[in-house]
């Protein structure tokens, strides 16, 4: 029942954090969704292992990798769900292509 509002650009970045690996591909879209933050991230979690994601080594190599960056305005601070996405301060490529999408947001 989800559908994708918008999409920003995809944009290759260099690895991060302490495991060696090669560029990640990174796209953020706009999502219009019936469903509540925790089944999205449910959702998410489906849509990684369809697509073959072994949770490996921690912070290691995936094929794909989805987070809710935010979540209207709501604010969500528990143990295996934080919204906005804590690391949203910190990757500037994220902030670019919240900014892309933004314009879509207020529109609707
Ligand atoms: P990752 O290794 O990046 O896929 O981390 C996934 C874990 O981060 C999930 O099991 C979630 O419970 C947790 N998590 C906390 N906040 C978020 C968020 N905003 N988006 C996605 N995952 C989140």
């Amino acid at each position: 029942g989800s559908t994708v509002e918008a999409a920003s650009e995809s944009e290759e970045t260099e690895q991060r954090g302490p495991v060696p690996q090669g560029p990640y591909l990174n796209q953020m879209v706009l999502l219009k969704t019936p469903l509540a933050p925790r089944e999205l991230l449910a959702h998410c979690a489906s849509i990684e292992r369809a697509a073959g994601r072994q949770r490996g080594v921690r912070w290691g190599p995936r094929t794909l990798d989805l987070d809710i960056v935010r979540y209207d305005e709501l604010t969500i601070a528990e143990p295996d769900l934080i919204v906005p996405h804590p690391e949203l301060p910190r990757r500037d490529f994220w902030q670019r292509e919240l900014a892309e999408l933004l314009p879509y947001a207020q529109s609707r």
